[in-house]
């Protein structure tokens, strides 16, 4: 268990190059000079857009270059790379080519971390899933990591908490891409479905095999919980050859693993059955969030946390903002914020949690998937689809045949126009389908919108 590493660990007289200046690289850079590397930041983004960045880096006394990757970039033994940078990126080939060790911030954050490390993986439920498991372990340790995709970064983390008890990361597939060491005790796979195409060159194998990576360098003393009814899930977790495995189903009682029984949510593990929570106590809705709370449960449990302690966490459990947030009811009208919704397989599961008519508003920058997967959903409960943004007109082609379809200009007048279609019983759900770069900074952004226009909304009656 233990991860065979430093937090002390010493990079002196070593020269180090960090490319991409956003969040997880400022990170990366400031570990690696605080541990005595001389290190260089190299931003392709012209000057004007980071300032920001300029300052942060030069109050550290960090050396940078914007606007450009000079040759300087290749002075270096080794290079951490930004998530925002593809692999294939010619100057990620090009050192490569000169035999540069080129790693993630994840790898490089995780070399300096002596606690042991649960990792999350997966196309969804990654945040919702390491956020419970953090509230689970908390309840046992004073000091416990969460992050990695999450919004802290793993360098910034281990930087100020350098003897915790536990560390829980939200790994992406883009990180795991640039792994060499990255040994978790614990991985989690929740689902893989095709989601960011574009960045493995349409290629489902190879998104599949970079979420396998995060088992590489497991042993026999490590587990991987994955999702037992997901097909490709259990295709990456076939290739983990060391780690124990074990399973959650949110359809079928399993011999092994966290699964569902009538109302009930039960851990087996070892011959001996554990009652964790009862479907109906939990605070967060749909099918899919019983695999996320299946999933940390049986991850808490592997990490030592006592079942009351699992039991009192699950049920105490409020969700994660933006990921089918309940904002408010008018009229009898439920609106959901789901903007973190940014692919199909997230709407499909937002739609299969209502068993009410919806008012669906989607539309947004388009990731190329398809939607047939949300069709037959679409037809049976969806009474009126709200579409903006650049996906728009491919939205309105995939449902005109099965939905009244509305095509807006904004968010706030595709919540009026939800308003005005809306009526008692029904959900207005803004469950995108589409990434948010198209109209907003990020999910955020959109998901803070929604709420402000629904919260500026006049109810007619007595509000419920
Ligand atoms: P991620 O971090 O992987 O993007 P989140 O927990 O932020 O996952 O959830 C992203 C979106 O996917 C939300 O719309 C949420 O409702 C949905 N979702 C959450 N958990 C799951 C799951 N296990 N399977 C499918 N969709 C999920």
């Amino acid at each position: 268990m233990s991860q065979g590493v430093s937090n002390t660990l010493s990079l002196r007289n070593q020269r180090w190059t960090v490319l991409g200046a956003a969040r997880s690289g400022l990170a990366a850079a400031e570990l690696l000079a605080a541990r005595g590397a001389d290190v260089f930041v190299s931003d392709r983004a012209p000057e004007e857009t980071m300032a920001e960045q300029k300052r942060v880096l030069e109050k550290l006394g960090i050396a940078c270059e914007f606007g450009r990757h000079s040759e300087k970039v290749f002075e270096c033994d080794a290079m951490v790379i930004s998530p925002g940078i593809p692999s294939d990126a010619p100057v990620v080939r090009a050192a490569v080519a000169k035999g540069l060790s080129v790693i993630s911030e994840l790898e490089l954050a995780s070399r300096f971390c002596a606690a042991p490390i649960i990792a999350v993986t997966g196309t969804n439920g990654k945040t919702t899933t390491t956020v419970l498991i953090g509230e689970l372990l908390r309840r046992v340790h004073d000091d416990v990591i969460v992050a990695g995709n999450i919004g802290l970064p793993f360098a910034k983390a281990v930087m100020r908490a350098p003897n915790a008890g536990y560390a829980v990361l939200e790994v992406s597939s883009f990180q795991l891409d640039h792994v060499e060491t990255f040994h978790p005790h614990i991985a989690v796979i929740t689902n893989i479905t095709p989601d960011h195409l574009g960045r493995y060159g349409m290629d489902f194998d190879r998104y599949l095999a970079s979420k396998q990576r995060i088992c590489t360098n497991q042993g026999r003393e490590d587990f991987v919980v994955f999702n037992a009814d997901d097909e490709a899930t259990l295709e990456a977790v076939g290739r983990c050859v060391e780690p124990a495995t074990i399973g959650f189903s949110s359809s079928r009682v399993l011999t092994e693993g966290a699964f569902i029984r009538g109302d009930q949510l039960v851990l087996k593990v070892r011959e001996r059955e554990y009652e964790i929570v009862h479907r109906a106590d939990l605070h967060v809705p749909g099918r899919h969030n019983v695999e996320n709370v299946l999933a940390a449960a049986t991850a808490a449990f592997l990490a030592g946390v006592p079942v009351g302690d699992i039991q009192q966490g699950c049920a105490a459990f409020r969700g994660v903002p933006h990921r089918m947030e309940n904002v408010r009811t008018i009229d009898g009208v439920d609106y959901v914020n789901d903007s973190k919704a940014t692919n199909v397989a997230s709407v499909v599961v937002a739609l299969e949690s209502y068993a009410r008519p919806i008012i669906l508003i989607a539309g947004g920058e388009d990731k190329g998937s398809s939607y047939e997967p949300m069709r037959p959903l679409v037809k049976e409960k969806v009474k009126a689809m709200i579409v903006l943004g650049e996906a728009a007109p491919r939205i309105a082609d995939a449902f005109q045949d099965v939905t009244r379809i509305v095509r807006v200009k904004d968010l706030g007048e595709a919540v009026r126009t939800a308003r005005s279609l809306a009526v008692h019983g029904d959900v207005v759900l803004l469950s995108p389908a589409c990434a948010s770069f198209d109209m907003f900074d990020n999910f955020e952004h959109r998901g803070d919108v929604f709420r402000e226009e629904v919260r500026a909304l006049q109810p007619q009656k007595v509000e419920a």
